[in-house]
């Protein structure tokens, strides 16, 4: 042993102290050695320094060792300790000692240089062992004991977020009934207001000076307008809530939107806009909701009008490889940047978000057609260019599965494909609108 050990040997017979001395410097132990004759020196020994390891005598003077270990454990004084038995005493060392916390123990007549070192060895090496073992278990208790906190905390965190989620729900859910409630109660006089505009517009039913008429067509055109965005709040809420269904039917394509090109035309001549059809199908007929159909053209077309001063608006339909239909809408207005591509197919989200903005409207339009094309198993695809105009592309299969439930449509971003249907997939930017080539002549890129 390279180190110099301190040793302690308590043993009122002086004659065993020799013997354990002289067999570890015959040994050649490095030492520092310290003798004393009783129990009482060894416990103030022991709790003022710290040995490498402690030769206890069984029979001491005024105690034995067993209560002097049961002391020094009390005490939590640790330490390597061999007792050196009597004759005989063997069996009271192995009962009493080892189970009491003795290291080891040696019979004082098998005491020699090779036995003493290999009991020092062997007890300072079984405690240093101990010792570790002591603090890792110690370490593992702690780590034990952080994990349980910290999956407490955890736990604790889950349920608050449950909870947030809870209200959150609850709120929105509650946002949406109130929605769609207020709209559908603004509905009834609505109609009322633009019934009445009607009928007194009508030549046989009164007769009103030319700046009465006026006035009433004014409440009838701001009274449709109304009603327009009272609808898109109701679709949204039912969207959102998922009560929104598809009625579909087999009906013909090019006369629905023959019908809503004629609903928009005036509002294009206001503009001075031309506005051209093309519809170039083998088989006109498909299997959808016509109403909702009609829906996503008109709003493609008021926002096609809505966003362009000059210049021109078409529509134009085409067959697809499997039995798909693609509907165009285009216009020669002012585009939209590719940054915008997927925010404005957010709800309420406008490229213009200003209270001043200078083109009207609630920013629901998109949200609600990009949900109802994914109800109808389609996609949109966007191409524009800023200054130079926008295009929206919805492909439709020429049959709709009536699977999707409405609620997933605007609470998920994820077609039926599992395709992220967002601008990064199907809304293209403009350098893939070029490539894709859209193939109608007016519009170019
Ligand atoms: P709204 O038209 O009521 O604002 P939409 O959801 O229909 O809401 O459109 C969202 C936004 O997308 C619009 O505010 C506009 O910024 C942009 N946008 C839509 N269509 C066009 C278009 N044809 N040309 C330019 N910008 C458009």
């Amino acid at each position: 042993m390279e180190e110099t050990l301190k040793i302690l040997v308590v043993d009122a017979d002086e004659v065993d102290r020799i013997a354990v001395r002289s067999a570890l410097t015959k040994a050649g132990v490095q030492m520092e050695l310290s003798e004393v004759r009783d129990g009482n020196d060894a416990f103030s020994a022991l709790s003022t320094t710290t040995y490498d390891c402690v030769f206890l005598s069984y029979h001491l003077l005024d105690q034995d060792a067993l209560t002097l270990i049961q002391q020094l454990r009390s005490s939590e004084i640790k330490v390597p300790l061999v007792v050196l038995t009597a004759q005989g005493d063997e069996q009271i060392a192995v009962q009493l000692l080892l189970k009491a916390g003795a290291t080891d123990y040696l019979s004082k007549s098998r005491i020699s240089p090779e036995t003493l070192t290999q009991v020092l060895r062997s007890a300072i090496r079984v405690y240093r062992a101990e010792m570790q073992a002591a603090l890792a278990n110690q370490q593992l208790r702690e780590t034990h004991e952080q994990l349980i906190r910290k999956n407490q905390e955890l736990e604790r965190q889950q349920q608050h977020i449950q909870m947030q989620n809870f209200n959150l729900l609850e709120a929105s859910q509650l946002k949406s009934d109130f929605l769609a409630t207020i709209s559908h109660e603004l509905r009834t006089p609505m109609n009322a207001i633009i019934g009445f505009s009607q009928i007194l517009l009508r030549p046989k039913f009164a007769q009103l000076t030319h700046q009465q008429a006026d006035m009433i067509e004014r409440i009838l055109n701001n009274g449709k307008h109304l009603l327009m965005l009272l609808n898109e709040v109701l679709d949204f809420s039912k969207l959102e809530a998922g009560r929104l269904d598809l009625k579909a039917e087999i009906f013909d394509l090019s006369k629905v939107i023959n019908l809503a090109v004629g609903e928009m035309r005036s509002l294009a001549d206001a503009k001075n806009l031309s506005l051209l059809v093309q519809t170039d199908l083998q088989n006109t007929l498909i299997f959808n909701d016509p109403v909702r159909v009609k829906q996503i053209l008109i709003n493609l077309l008021s926002n096609a009008i809505k966003f362009t001063e000059s210049g021109e608006i078409w529509v134009e339909v085409k067959e697809l490889a499997e039995n798909r239909v693609v509907i165009q809408v285009g216009d020669t207005g002012i585009g939209i940047a590719p940054k915008n591509f997927k925010r404005i197919f957010e709800a309420f989200r406008q490229v213009d978000q200003t209270i001043t903005r200078k083109y009207p409207g609630t920013g629901l339009g998109l949200a609600i057609i990009d949900s109802l094309v994914r109800m109808m198993g389609g996609k949109i695809f966007l191409e524009s260019k800023l200054g130079i105009g926008s295009m929206f592309k919805i492909e439709l299969p020429r049959q709709i599965t009536l699977s999707t439930v409405a609620g997933d449509a605007l609470a998920s971003p994820v077609d039926a494909d599992g395709v992220f249907c967002s601008a990064k997939n199907h809304h293209q930017s403009s350098s893939q609108a070029s490539k894709a080539s859209i193939g109608y002549p007016k519009f170019k890129l």
